[in-house]
């Protein structure tokens, strides 16, 4: 029988054991605030200590396995994983306020990225030798790095904690998992399926306080690897406390991402559904949403009434009713935060055209719901423009000259993904060569369909390589071997 969430709520994870906090946290439904969902635990210092401990001695072990046999382990985990899908959406959209669609995809996508990994993972293992012109023949092999820690952030918990723990955990490396408090038990209640496959202290989980544990884990020299994903602001502290023990880091950030549209864009009901989703996908908690459209002024009129009328059809709502387009955002701080950007744009003289249909008038009020915006006679220097604003509300601006685009689009701190709409592709290449991003769009502005590929942002959206391979090269040693 499969066990469900509610036997570790309010639990972590050490060496195998599920243990019960003494401090304890609720979980709300952010689409029903006064719903707990669950709760989560306030670990201690000395708790994360000992997760510590368990991971670096498990390594010794689980390092040296063989390949195969973890590849093995991670197939049937994830066969396992797989068969508890359908059982995992309802308390991921509870927890999270995704809808039904949303919260699925994310969570087979989990799974994928356990099958993927294990299905590479030899061949990827093998060693290589290089081709050299001397007498020494030289190979290239792989080592894992040691304790890994994964510290994952609210808006997409599942795949952005999978996506870096399995490659870790494929590639020989022990783990310490840092959910989000305010969304932890789709993670918990996952690696409560997936843990016991593997032996005890391989997997840990720990929850609570993101200051408290974040400066543990980065201060703690026998941790190798962080894996981040969240804000810059808080990407920013991990390097700072991690710079005396030296470790790598892997820093998915924050974005802004701005989507160019040409004066030749065409238009169609398509392009207007991409732009809408672009922007509207997960109630716009995307770190890679389109968060700015520049618009050539001869279009301007044009893209702002298509998009009010694809907008007006966007239903907001609980993400557990088949009908929600969209469901609330996740947290109050969020919700004040976006309205508060209103507000400011509004005082600023902006035009807010508040759009789409309310799916039920009486919870309204019950939950974090915001109806999407269109935000026009902006200035490309407001607050709206310039921050990551995470939520359904977007600013148009338009230009006249592609320059200025450019050096709009390019006038910020962030480098996630960017997106150019036109009907010339050679054109697109181009711009997209001007824009400081780590990854261009053409006519859409989305996420790479092969889990194999992807490009970390640039500037201050992140600090890692590419993640080919699943991420299995960001958690290995490439070492020299030569005779
Ligand atoms: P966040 O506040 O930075 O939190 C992310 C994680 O870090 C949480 O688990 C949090 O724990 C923990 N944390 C908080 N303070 C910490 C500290 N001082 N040291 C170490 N860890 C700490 O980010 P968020 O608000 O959850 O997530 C939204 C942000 O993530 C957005 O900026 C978004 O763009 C970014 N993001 C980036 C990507 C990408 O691939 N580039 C993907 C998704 C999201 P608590 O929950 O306990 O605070
Ligand atoms: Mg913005």
């Amino acid at each position: 029988m499969i066990k469900t969430y509610t036997d570790i709520s309010g639990q972590y994870l050490i060496d195998g054991e599920w243990i019960e906090s003494e401090d304890i946290k609720d979980v709300i439904n952010p689409a029903q605030i006064n719903e707990i969902v669950g709760k989560v635990a306030l670990c201690s210092r000395e708790e994360v200590r000992r997760s510590v401990d368990v991971a670096k001695k498990s390594f010794k072990n689980w390092s040296r396995t063989e390949p195969q046999e973890r590849a093995d382990i991670m197939k049937r985990a994830a066969k396992r994983l797989s068969e508890t899908v359908e059982e995992h959406v309802p308390l991921f959209v509870q927890e999270n306020g995704k809808t039904i669609v949303e919260a699925k995809k994310d969570l087979l996508r989990c799974v994928e990225v356990m099958e993927e990994g294990a299905n590479t993972l030899l061949d990827w293992w093998n060693p290589k030798y290089i081709d050299s012109k001397a007498e020494q023949s030289v190979q290239i092999r792989k080592r894992p790095q040691g304790v890994t820690a994964v510290i994952s952030p609210w808006n997409s918990p599942m795949i952005l904690t999978f996506k870096r723990a399995i490659p870790a955990i494929l590639a020989g490396n022990t783990v310490i998992i840092k959910p989000a408090t305010n969304c932890p038990l789709t993670v918990l209640s996952s690696f409560q399926i997936i843990a016991p496959f593997f032996p005890p202290g391989t997997i840990n989980v720990v929850t609570g306080s993101g200051s408290m544990i974040g400066k543990e884990l980065c201060q703690d020299k026998r941790i190798r690897t962080i894996a981040f994903t969240g804000s810059t602001e808080t990407g920013k502290k991990i390097i700072d406390m991690s710079s005396n023990t030296v470790k790598k880091l892997h820093l998915e950030l924050g974005g802004n991402d701005p989507a160019i549209v040409l004066p030749d864009a065409e238009l169609d009901n398509t392009i207007i559904k991409r732009i809408t989703m672009g922007v509207l996908r997960s109630t716009g908690q995307v770190c890679s949403a389109i968060k700015r459209i520049y618009v050539h002024e001869s279009k301007h009129e044009e893209i702002v009434e298509k998009l009010r009328k694809e907008f007006e059809r966007i239903v907001v709502g609980n993400g557990m009713q088949p009908d929600a387009t969209i469901g609330p955002l996740n947290n109050k701080e969020q919700y004040d935060y976006v309205y508060k950007l209103l507000e400011i744009s509004r005082k600023d003289g902006a035009k807010i055209e508040t759009l789409g249909q309310k799916l039920d008038d009486d919870s309204w009020e019950e939950g974090y719901f915001m109806l999407p915006s269109l935000v026009t006679n902006i200035d490309h220097k407001s607050e709206l423009v310039s921050s990551e604003q995470f939520g359904p509300i977007i600013p148009i601006i338009s230009y006249k000259d592609i320059e200025d685009a450019i050096d709009m689009a390019n006038d910020t701190e962030f480098g996630l993904k960017a997106s150019v709409w036109t009907s010339n592709k050679e054109k697109a290449k181009y711009l997209a060569d001007q824009l400081e991003s780590g990854a261009v769009f053409y006519n859409n502005h989305t996420v790479f369909q092969d889990l194999d590929i992807d490009f970390p942002g640039i500037k201050q959206s992140g600090l890692s390589e590419e993640t080919l391979y699943g991420g299995l090269d960001l958690f290995s040693d490439s070492y020299g071997f030569a005779d």
